[in-house]
């Protein structure tokens, strides 16, 4: 049995992590598979990933369905973002939603989407999906743009695409939403923070890249298909470092609080 005090642990700094970089705001969210039992996760209850301090804080829910379980009360109305992706994807064992501003605009751009501009970000990959809920709204869905039903769940999750020489495994580590974020899933929490911070820091190269390019003319060199592989690779074994030093940097910014104390490195 794992230990889940370090798993919650973890996680409780992961949501302070996001926060502190700006890759949350009050909304967004990041939830783990439960270690212990393959058909429930953890996530955050409905408040916002600053505030997120201990067990109380955490609630747990169903892959099948998303409902509550063993204690649990409410919660985040998107959860099913992370409900259906785990249920799809087996080796997918964490999952962050976010609005960061920095991805919002290429969410919205009809002729450019997000590339990777540096060693970081291979893990974008090529042809970064854009999930338009439009498409999928049947009649008389509210049209607030939440992903807040396990149908509308499934389909984002779908939206992530099969590897197909490893299919319990999405092709893609992120995906965007339209007007209203994006997505990154992950084998550990401390991966998919990686996705999430990089993803983000990326997109405001990108931009600047563009915004030169467009005052001095020119054109932009994004990294090429096999780089992104490479350093995707790269990316994976190197996830300890960025972690630590962002662990380091919610404890001493005397922001947050995690009664569960200092995570280990699990991922
Ligand atoms: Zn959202």
């Amino acid at each position: 049995m794992v230990n889940l005090t370090a798993t919650l642990s973890t996680l409780i700094t992961a949501n302070h992590i996001l926060h502190y970089h700006n890759v949350l705001d009050a909304m967004g969210h990041v939830s783990v598979r439960n270690p212990n039992n393959n058909a429930t996760f953890f996530i955050a209850l409905q408040q916002g990933p600053a505030t997120v301090s201990g067990l109380p804080d955490i609630g747990e829910y169903l892959i099948a369905d998303g409902s509550p379980v063993n204690g649990t009360v409410g919660g985040y109305a998107e959860r099913y973002i992370h409900s259906e992706i785990l249920k799809r994807y087996g080796d997918v064992n964490a999952v962050v939603h976010s609005h960061a501003e920095d991805i919002l605009p290429y969410t919205v751009l009809n002729i450019v989407s997000v590339e990777s501009m540096y060693h970081m970000a291979g893990f974008l990959g090529t042809n970064l999906p854009n999930f338009d809920i439009e498409t999928v709204y049947t009649k008389d869905d509210p049209r607030d743009m939440l992903v807040n039903t396990p149908r509308l769940g499934a389909a984002l999750a779908t939206t992530f695409g099969i590897n197909t020489t490893q299919p319990t495994s999405p092709l893609h580590t992120t995906v965007l939403q339209r007007g209203h974020g994006f997505v990154a899933v992950g084998a550990s929490i401390e991966q998919v923070v990686d996705y999430a911070y990089y993803a983000t820091s990326n997109a405001r190269v990108q931009t600047k890249a563009l915004l030169l390019a467009g005052a001095v003319g020119g054109g932009v060199k994004y990294l090429s298909e096999r780089e992104r592989g490479d350093c995707r690779n790269m990316n994976a074994w190197i996830v300890f470092k960025p972690w630590g030093q962002w662990v380091w940097e919610v404890e001493r910014s005397g922001r947050y609080v995690n009664e569960l104390g200092t995570p280990v490195l699990t991922g």
